[in-house]
């Protein structure tokens, strides 16, 4: 494997990539940002890049047109950045995920250069409206969801706070399936966003490197040197670099994505196809490009495929191949490399980085194993996103052992360290083998997340309860040993995406009323706190709400033939479909107010239409079950005349980030409701509560935090607590008796299991599941939760006083920016610069 990194210093002297822009090279005269020079320029992009005649371009070329327009302004200041970073040698931060779920980037780009006025009139002069073409940008999908949405949320504020951020991951070619509802039931198709090219990214032909699979491991001994283990790989394959640029507010800072495409040493197997195996020749490189190939589509419970664990190492080991690559040209010497890079996991997924540093180091940089474990746990830092235990991440020992046999032997060896730490403490053999990086019940397998923490020096949690209960459950022991790693940093999101770009009514309104301050510094945006109780003002403030309102009806007729009245409270449920998330709840809440309206004609009923929008893991049979609930009883209640302007239910499929930026704007209430103790933070309860939506919610992940800002006055919050809910389980209580003594609970789900949504019986396990262990405590917190909801109707029944409730909901969520989150990060874990 050293080969690789001689390789890769050889294609230097001919390449030269983005970060080594020669210092002297002539600068081009700087762009003008006028309409009149955008519009220009976007003409010349039409006719030179894409070869085609304003007169007969389609929507396609002018998008493609524009963004490449937009793009040279992005290139000239992500040039710059990185001769800035060069020149600092400032601390450089790398952010290691699997998943950045970026989606569009045109608008975003746009807003951050402060260009969309000027853009907008560019391209009305050749008659193009911008809204209608970025909307055939591609969604870029690399990622499930909230794991994947937080990614690049903080690319985005790395970029925007001023720190050197590079994101590493994947670049597959086929992102989150794309889902389509046939007969009520989730269909999955493929995604294929790179169909027409990506503008967006910049091949990297000279940055690639060689990762190995399999083989053997083999101890050489030369002359006067200390003896060394060489890993020699079965299989070889390339790792090419993609890179896109993320532009910061103001377009201060550019930062870079780096995604990794695989490919074959040999794109072809000349001998092969020479004696006559023409699809022979080929298989080797189809087996390659197979590893980048497709997103697994797996949310909180684990992808077990060998397939799975290829892409983990795959993605880690190029990315520390570059950053070491990139430290010894700048810096020659790799002891200095925990003053120069920190590197934070991004969940469990790239852990396999610490075994791979430390052979890395130890077997190609001839390092000792003391330092090399010094150096590795002051670079490291590592996130946990979950603490269901379905999701934890483990690989059985042979399976590793085969694909990696040195990182295997790494592990044992730092495994047998940490066993010793732990005897040394006086840790009893119990705890010990709850800390081993080998779990040696149920077939022996290595567990990431336990490998994460010990090669890190700060492990986080994302929010303060979920930081809680990790020292407490998953992380418990771990905790004891090292008692000062575990921290917390409570997730954020960027409100220049989540409030400027997709809610510029809200953010024209906001700064007629308190100025333009807040879009440099968020903060400012609680000037809008003193407003809530200015009738004029909340006037305007539900006026935007009902303008977003009706555009997402317009999207819902068009999209579902069904027609909600914008008046109605929007009441909305949208993220990936899980049982801890419990849509299940919310549905059934459909169905008792479906029933109640029915036979309580008296009471003062307010209007709702229940949106919810999500996908299923293709493997999650319950999930999918959830999905085809929510249609078959949306398609009852739409249909029955005796509830028409009161309820309607509406399942909206694909969700994605495009949907959600459309979606949260419009939202009157938001649906935070997992069972308590297993969100760990949520970051769509974020969005919705910055737009101005209420939240109904459990005292879960983030949503605690958020009940402190906004005050108890201005989030419902109902059910159990994490406590209660453990505590439960312990005793096994199920559900049976609370269904029997709830009349209303007890007929929603006799309509659902005697038929009135679907043949009888076609929901049965999911009904069973609440009469037997209830293990989501959905029959448990039912009561609790039905009570808020009409509560929530009486506030609803009073204008003033809901307006007043959102005012101060979008006031106060400035704290859960992804700015706060990435400053406590490059302060507290990363040591990193922030500011210009
Ligand atoms: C924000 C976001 C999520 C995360 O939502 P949660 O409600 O926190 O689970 C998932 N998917 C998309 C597309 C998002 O924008």
């Amino acid at each position: 494997m050293s080969s690789a990194v001689e390789k890769s210093s050889r294609s230097e002297a001919s390449f030269e990539g983005v970060d080594d822009v020669a210092m002297a090279a002539p600068k081009p005269a700087p762009r003008r940002n006028d309409s009149a020079a955008l519009a220009k320029e976007i003409a010349e992009k039409l006719t030179y890049a894409i070869g085609k005649d304003p007169a007969t371009a389609r929507r396609h070329d002018w998008l493609e047109a524009t963004t490449l327009a937009v793009r040279d302004r992005i290139v000239d200041h992500w040039l710059a950045s990185n001769a800035r970073n060069n020149a600092s040698g400032a601390k450089r931060v790398c952010y290691l995920s699997m998943e950045f779920l970026i989606g569009r980037l045109l608008r975003d780009a746009i807003n951050n250069l402060g260009l969309s006025e000027a853009i907008r009139d560019a391209l009305s002069a050749y008659d193009v409206e911008i809204d209608l073409i970025e909307l055939l940008e591609p969604d870029a999908a690399l990622g499930n969801g909230g794991l994947g949405r937080l990614a690049a949320c903080f690319m985005e504020s790395m970029a925007s706070t001023g720190v050197p951020g590079f994101g590493y991951g994947i670049r597959y070619v086929h992102g989150f399936f794309r889902q389509e509802v046939v007969d009520g039931q989730q269909v999955e198709l493929p995604e294929t966003w790179l169909e027409h090219g990506n503008p967006w990214e910049f091949e990297r032909r000279e940055r690639a490197f060689e990762i190995g699979f399999g083989g053997k491991v083999t101890m050489i001994e030369e002359a006067g040197k200390p003896p060394r283990q060489v890993w020699r790989p079965a299989e070889r394959i390339l790792a090419v670099a993609y890179d896109t640029p993320i532009v910061g507010w103001r377009g201060a800072r550019v930062n870079t994505l780096r995604l990794w495409s695989a490919r074959a040493l040999d794109p072809i197997l000349l001998d092969a196809f020479n004696s006559g195996d023409h699809i022979g020749a080929l298989l080797e490189a189809n087996r390659a490009q197979s590893i980048t190939q497709v997103l697994y589509p797996a949310d909180s419970h684990l992808a077990g495929q060998e397939l799975r664990l290829r892409q983990e190492f795959f993605f880690s080991s190029a990315s520390l191949q570059d950053i070491i690559r990139h430290h010894l040209k700048r810096h020659g010497d790799l002891t200095t490399l925990p003053d120069k890079v920190a590197i934070q996991l991004n969940d469990t997924h790239p852990a396999v980085s610490v075994a791979e540093m430390m052979r890395l180091l130890i077997d190609v940089h001839a390092m000792g194993w003391d330092q090399a474990w010094d150096i590795t746990k002051k670079v490291f830092s590592y996130t946990n996103h979950t603490l269901l235990p379905e999701a934890l991440e483990t690989w059985p020992v042979n399976l590793f052992e085969r694909l990696l046999p040195r990182q295997m032997q790494i592990i044992y060896a730092i495994n047998a360290q940490i066993i010793r730490e732990a005897t040394q403490s006086g840790l009893d053999g119990g705890k010990i083998a709850a800390i081993s990086l080998i779990d040696e019940g149920s077939g022996r397998r290595v567990r990431m997340g336990q490998l994460a923490f010990v090669g890190s020096h700060a492990i986080n949690g994302v929010s303060a309860l979920h930081t809680e209960l990790m020292k407490k459950t998953v992380f418990h022991n771990l905790h004891e040993l090292y008692p000062e790693r575990i921290q917390n940093k409570t997730n954020g999101v960027t409100p220049r995406r989540w409030i400027m770009e997709c809610n510029p009514d809200l953010t024209a309104l906001v700064t007629e009323a308190i100025g333009p301050g807040f879009k440099d510094d968020i903060t400012k945006i609680k000037g809008l706190d003193a407003l809530a109780t200015d009738a004029g003002f909340r006037d305007k403030f539900m006026a935007v709400k009902l303008r977003n309102k009706q555009r997402l009806a317009k999207t819902i007729e068009e999209r579902l033939a069904i027609s909600v009245d914008p008046h109605a409270m929007f009441d909305v449920q949208v993220k990936r479909i899980h049982e801890y998330k419990r849509q299940f709840l919310n549905i059934i809440e459909a169905v008792a107010l479906y029933d109640q309206i029915r036979s309580h004609p008296e009471i003062a009923w307010q209007p709702r239409v229940k949106i919810f929008a999500g996908k299923a893991a293709p493997s999650y049979a319950n999930a999918k079950q959830i999905i085809h609930l929510a249609n078959d009883v949306a398609r009852v209640i739409n249909a029955d005349p005796s509830v028409q302007n009161l309820l309607k239910v509406v399942f909206l499929p694909n969700y994605n980030v495009s949907l959600a930026e459309q979606i949260m704007p419009a939202a009157d209430l938001s649906e935070q409701i997992s069972t308590a103790g297993l969100e760990a933070s949520g970051t769509g309860n974020m969005k919705f509560a910055m737009n101005g939506a209420l939240t109904i919610g459990t005292l879960d992940g983030a949503n605690v935090e958020m009940l402190e800002h906004i005050g108890e006055d201005n989030i419902f919050i109902f059910g159990l607590t994490a406590e209660q809910v453990a505590a439960r389980r312990a005793n096994g209580q199920g559900g049976r008796e609370i269904i029997e003594n709830s009349p209303i609970l007890k007929g929603a789900l006799d309509s659902i299991s005697h038929g009135v949504f679907s043949e009888p019986g076609r929901y049965s396990n999911l009904i069973d599941n609440l009469y037997g262990n209830d293990w989501w405590m959905i029959a448990a917190d039912f009561e609790a939760y039905w009570q808020t909801q009409r509560r929530l109707d009486t506030v609803w029944q009073d204008p003033t006083a809901w307006g007043t409730k959102a005012v101060h909901n979008t006031a106060r969520m400035a704290w859960f920016s992804s700015d706060r989150s990435i400053r406590e990060y490059a302060k507290d874990i990363w040591s990193a610069p922030t500011g210009a």
